[in-house]
Parts: structure tokens; sequence; C-alpha cells
């Protein structure tokens, strides 16, 4: 996420900026020089980005809005990571950038069971969805490989498919409201999780698949769908 240029050379900016929020976030929420551990420079590709200076690791979005908010006014660029399980470089940290880290926000609401949705802080895995969903009789329509380190915040980023796509459809399809922070601190919440809601523009599939540029992901409302009674499995062969 590319904020607006501020007046601080970026040594100076990352100094200020750990200024400002340590008065704003909780100590947990920063880690900073050679406390930040190398997996913060890359994803699941071989290819390593840069040792961002700054790990933030806000547990509130409250505290998201507060770091997005000094980052803007300082012009300091960010680039948001889940669980870095993305292989088209999106969560790789690029020069002079610090990385705000969702994997301390994993809240899990309770399974409405009647509306069949669940709502879930950005950094909760795939799987615990899944499980969740499970636990009630219920089955959410995604499924990938990185299930169990790939989060509902970066899943929704990159718009994910997966195994379950031609019967349940992208990660799009199973969103019914969202909670998203823009770069200057402004929260918007849509999380009504009401399927019909004609009131205006549809403001959460906008930021599907728009990896971090548009706002930072804070919170989903998923829709689950009922259990399959069966499945079965088969090998389909093509002629070369
Ligand atoms: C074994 C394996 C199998 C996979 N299979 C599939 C598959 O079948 N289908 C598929 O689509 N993908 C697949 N992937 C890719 C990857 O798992 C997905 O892209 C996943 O959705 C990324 O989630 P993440 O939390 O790891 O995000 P990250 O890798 O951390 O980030 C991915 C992008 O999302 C942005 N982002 C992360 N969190 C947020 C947030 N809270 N708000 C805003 N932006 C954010 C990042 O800036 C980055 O641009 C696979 C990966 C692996 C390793």
């Amino acid at each position: 996420m590319q904020a607006a240029r501020g007046a601080f050379a970026p040594a100076n900016r990352q100094a200020e900026l750990l200024s400002r929020l340590s008065e704003r976030i909780g100590g947990n929420a920063i880690l900073a020089g050679d406390d930040v551990g190398d997996g913060y420079r890359g994803d699941a590709t071989d290819e390593r980005g840069e040792r961002p200076a700054i790990v933030f690791r806000p547990s509130t979005t409250a505290e998201v809005a507060a770091i997005l908010e000094e980052c803007n006014r300082l012009g300091q660029p960010v680039v948001v990571q889940g669980g870095r399980t993305g292989l088209a470089g999106g969560a790789r940290p690029g020069a002079g950038e610090v990385s705000l880290s969702l994997e301390r926000m994993v809240s899990l609401s309770v399974v409405d069971e009647d509306a069949a949705t669940v709502i879930a802080e950005a950094g909760v895995t795939l799987h615990a969805v899944q499980q969740a969903a499970a636990d009630c009789g219920l089955f959410f329509g995604v499924d990938i490989g990185a299930r169990g380190t790939s989060t509902i915040g970066g899943n929704v980023a990159t718009n994910a498919g997966g195994i379950r796509v031609l019967r349940y459809g992208m990660y799009r399809s199973q969103i019914l409201g969202l909670e998203v922070v823009l770069a200057d601190g402004t929260v918007l919440t849509s999380l009504k999780g009401l399927p019909k809601d004609n009131s205006g523009f549809d403001l959460n599939q906008l930021f599907v698949g728009s990896e971090g540029v548009l706002g930072v992901v804070t919170r989903a409302c998923l829709r689950l769908h009922p259990e399959p009674r069966s499945q079965a499995n088969a090998f389909a062969g093509c002629r070369p």
C-alpha cells in the first residue's frame, strides 16, 4: 500500500513512526531491528524480499487504523502480510517498506447456524474456519493446499480459488460482508451478513482480489453451506 509522500528521510521517518505509534498501540504489536525474523522477508516462493525495518502486528482494528493513519501522515510505504503463502510476491517487502502483519488478529465468532455464517478476523487460518463450520455440521466452500497457514485476510485479498471452485465459486462468492481499513485509517464496516442488500454500491467486492492495494481487510463475514451428504472421487483422463 503506497502512502502519500511525507517530509521525512526514510530512516528519520521510521524513527518518528515508532515514536508516534509506541504511544498508540500495545508494545507486543511492534517488532523492530534484530527482532524482525527472516520469515517476514518472503512468501511461499524461494525469492526473498528486503527485511522490513519494522513489523507491526496489531491485535485490533483500531490498532490497524492507527498504524495506517500514521504511515499515511509520514508517507511511509506498507506491505500487508497474512500467512505469507502467496506465490505471486504480493506479501514480499520491497525496499523501505514496513510490514503490517495480521497474524495476531485471530478471533473467530461463534457460527450462526441459522444464518449459516461466521465472522473471522483477518489472521484466522482457512483451516480454522473449515473446522468451525464442520463442528456445526456446515461446510466452507473454499479449500486450498495452504489451508493450515493462509489467512482469511490473504484469501480475500487474493480471491483464492482452490479445489471446490466449480461447485461453490471463488472466494468472492463466500463473502457476505467485510471490515476494511483504508490507507488514511478510515474504517469501513459492512458485516451485516444479509444476502439481500441493495443499499447502493457493493464496496465489499471491490476489495476482493485487491491484494492489499486498496485497503487492509480486518474482518470478514463468511457464507457457510450445508455439509455434502456424500462425496466421490474420480480420475478423468484426456487424450493428448
Ligand atoms: C501449497 C499451496 C497451495 C496453494 N493453492 C492455492 C489454490 O488452490 N488457489 C489459490 O487461489 N491460491 C493457492 N495458493 C496461494 C496462497 O495460499 C493464496 O494466495 C492465499 O489466499 C494467500 O493467503 P495468505 O494469508 O498466505 O496471504 P499472503 O501470502 O500473506 O498475502 C497475499 C496477498 O494478500 C495481501 N494481504 C494479505 N493479508 C491481507 C489483508 N488482511 N488485507 C489486505 N491484503 C492482504 C498481501 O499484501 C499479498 O498481496 C497456494 C499456496 C500454497 C503454498
